[in-house]
């Protein structure tokens, strides 16, 4: 039988259950998941003399061995030397920890060795010995301590031996031709055998087209799919969702009114709205979100909005309630938390389910099992990010299918919003309400503690007030609150004058329930907390923020922390304590103080820490690329993402001739990527 594709790796000779084992545990079920295997490098192995060779460069020499190989032993480790004839030089070759080499080396004979070249010894420290019949390239494979490189280069050989010239297109001729791409099996042979640097280039790009394209065919089926799903057409009141409008405390901002027109459409619309929001820290996505769970419910159906911690969930029960209370509007608002006693729990289940409550607010609790909607019209995920994929699909679940608006202050580099996001169209509020003043931001060394107190001392003799952040530290949660705890002590001292505050994630729910409700009655002037403070929280009169080794946390946890200021008229302050040791810890401080703009921010912390540590990758939903790099190649990724969107438009691109391995492909693999939605 032929070697096929979609054989088992097991079909090579030399694989067997254990080896099978190995190469499942990287991903390499296939022989199609071989030859998509690619190298992560390679190492040129040029052909130099070392008259052209560069102390401390990597070369291969070719020569001829001059002195036989003597191995010197010391302990456990060893040395193997000889003498190499290159061209008329001599030069003395070394192997470490290679002892059974020497019987490979006589002298006489022609070898080929790739290493380190040390110019004023005229010696190699040899890498490895190198088949002579090599030029080139040779690929570096990414492999695992159950198997090695050379391995998988020997499988690949085996399988590409049968397989040569047989491979089919995935990427449509039509764009292979428009954007320069090889023909699949060039593009294979290329990327595992490039002559040159030329070939393997050219080979990556190709694969790295492909890659992305396959990826976002496969978003833009999902899709599709979820668009035909049939959502609810919402047949809300407009005279009373307008009338609400009327009577907001302030005028909707421009980029406001503009996302509520977009989500009012998707809600009226048949289909199911699956939409993100995103909206930097203080843009005003609250009561976006209010607007879209009152169109629902003047439609008869329910709103919720579920919120990442109990602290969050209060303040928008509260606010919410507010909200529509000063509008004259009544309804039934009601939060569900975990912290519920079990009766008030029931009695909010059983009036959720009646239909009796309008709009519920909540914690995780809203989608833990038992929570039955009378008529679920929207379901709200403030801070998207927070939660998890499965979260988000869980408020899916459950026979109802309300339309889901997921609202993040982490704002999105084009990179994410169209590989973890690329399922959810997006809507953006880029404008902040009038009369904001940008935050000011200064970064002082730990050893200017007392001048920061002194600049949180002026602000509070204004009558503002001020937050005060300790780091978490991540080895306990005791130290933490040990930590939080001193620095509460030591300013209850150093601010006699006023009410000092002391929030951390142990204390009792009643307690953080009591301190907040005095912050934001002013009864509390300075409030030292842990991060719990870092997502939603608004008291407008805050306008200094003391973050203590500011160095500790991560730039987007910045400028959300940072963001619970300059959230009212006053002039904001935040003052970054921190002797930043390395060079990503300086540049991260640096670039707070320079910008405001979370969406620079967010791409700039895409840059400095590279694609593969994006907000954890698992947390943010980032697929792993295994060719493409969705940061550097950001362009060809949305080339790839525009062309897969035309493809999957036109009617009949199933039924061509030339997309069959593509539709093959895709209907083999799309299983695995159901975990997007
Ligand atoms: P975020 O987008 O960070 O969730 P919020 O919804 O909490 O922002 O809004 C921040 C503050 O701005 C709140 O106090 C809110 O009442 C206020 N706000 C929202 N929209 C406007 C507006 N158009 N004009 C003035 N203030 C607004
Ligand atoms: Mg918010």
């Amino acid at each position: 039988m032929p070697l096929t594709l979609t054989d088992k790796v097991s079909a090579l000779s030399g694989v067997g259950p254990k080896r099978e084992q190995a190469l499942q545990d990287l991903g390499i079920f296939t022989i199609d998941d071989l030859l998509s295997y690619y190298p992560y490098r390679y190492d040129d192995l040029g052909e130099r003399l070392p008259s052209e060779t560069l102390d401390g460069e990597k070369v291969t020499f070719k020569g001829v061995i001059s002195t036989p190989a003597v191995v010197r032993r010391y302990g456990k480790r060893s040395q193997t030397a000889i003498g190499l004839l290159v061209d008329r030089e001599n030069v003395r070759v070394t192997f470490f920890n290679q002892p059974w080499i020497a019987k490979n080396l006589e002298v006489g004979q022609e070898v080929a060795v790739y290493g380190t070249y040390n110019a004023a010894k005229a010696a190699l420290t040899a890498i490895k010995l190198v088949p002579a019949s090599i030029d080139g390239l040779a690929p570096i494979y990414p492999v695992s301590k159950a198997i090695k490189a050379k391995t998988i280069a020997e499988l690949v050989e085996q399988a590409w031996g049968q397989l040569r010239g047989s491979l089919p297109n995935l990427v449509p001729t039509a764009l292979r031709e428009k954007y320069r791409l090889l023909d699949k099996n060039q593009q294979v042979e290329y990327s595992h055998f490039p002559k040159d640097k030329v070939e393997s280039k050219a080979g990556r790009r190709s694969a790295a087209f492909e890659e992305f394209f396959l990826f976002q065919m496969r978003l833009q089926l999902i899709k599709q799919a979820d668009q035909r799903f049939l959502g609810e057409a919402l047949n809300y009141d407009k005279k009373q969702v307008a009338d609400f409008i009327q009577s907001l405390p302030f005028q909707l901002t421009g980029a406001q009114q503009r996302v509520v027109d977009e989500i009012l459409a998707d809600q009226a619309a048949p289909q199911h709205m699956n939409r993100l929001l995103q909206g930097d820290v203080g843009s005003g996505k609250t009561v976006v979100a209010a607007i879209a769970m009152y169109a629902a419910v003047t439609a008869g159906a329910q709103g919720a909005i579920m919120a990442p911690t109990e602290i969050l969930a209060q303040q928008h029960a509260k606010g919410l309630a507010k909200l529509f209370e000063s509008a004259g509007i009544h309804l039934r608002v009601e939060l569900l938390t975990s912290g519920l006693k079990a009766a008030q729990r029931r009695q909010i289940l059983e009036d959720l389910e009646s239909g009796d409550i309008d709009i519920v607010v909540g914690t995780h609790a809203l989608v833990q099992d038992g929570v039955y909607f009378h008529h679920l019209g929207v379901a709200v995920i403030d801070e998207q990010h927070r939660f998890g994929v499965k979260q988000r699909a869980k408020l899916r679940e459950g026979g109802v299918n309300p339309d889901i608006l997921a609202m993040t202050a982490t704002p999105i580099p084009r990179t994410l919003a169209i590989t973890a996001y690329g399922e959810m169209e997006v809507s953006i509020i880029d404008e902040l309400p009038a009369g904001r003043k940008p935050i000011i931001t200064s970064q002082l060394s730990n050893r200017q503690y007392d001048q920061a107190i002194d600049l949180l001392r002026a602000e509070l003799a204004k009558g503002a007030q001020a937050y005060v952040v300790t780091p978490l530290i991540e080895e306990s949660e005791t130290l933490d609150v040990q930590n939080v705890t001193a620095v509460y002590q030591e300013l209850q001292e150093a601010l006699p004058d006023y009410t000092v505050g002391l929030l951390h994630g142990r204390l009792p729910k009643e307690d953080k329930d009591v301190l907040m409700a005095g912050f934001a009655n002013n009864d509390v002037q300075v409030l030292v907390a842990t991060t719990v403070i870092e997502v939603g929280v608004d008291v407008p009169n805050a306008s200094i923020m003391l973050i203590l080794d500011a160095d500790r946390f991560g730039l987007a946890q910045l400028h959300q922390l940072r963001g619970r200021v300059g959230r009212g008229d006053r002039q904001s302050y935040t003052v970054l304590l921190a002797d930043p040791k390395t060079d990503y810890g300086k540049e991260r401080l640096a670039a707070l103080v320079q910008t405001t703009d979370g969406f620079e921010l967010a791409q700039r912390d895409l840059e400095l820490r590279g694609s593969g540590d994006i907000l954890g990758t698992k947390q943010s939903g980032m697929p792993d690329f295994k060719v493409g790099d969705p940061v550097k190649d950001l362009t060809m990724l949305t080339i790839a993402q525009e062309e897969a969107l035309k493809l999957v438009r036109q009617p009949d691109w199933e039924q061509e001739v030339d997309n069959q391995a593509l539709v093959d492909k895709l209907s083999t693999t799309m299983a695995a990527y159901r975990h997007f939605d």
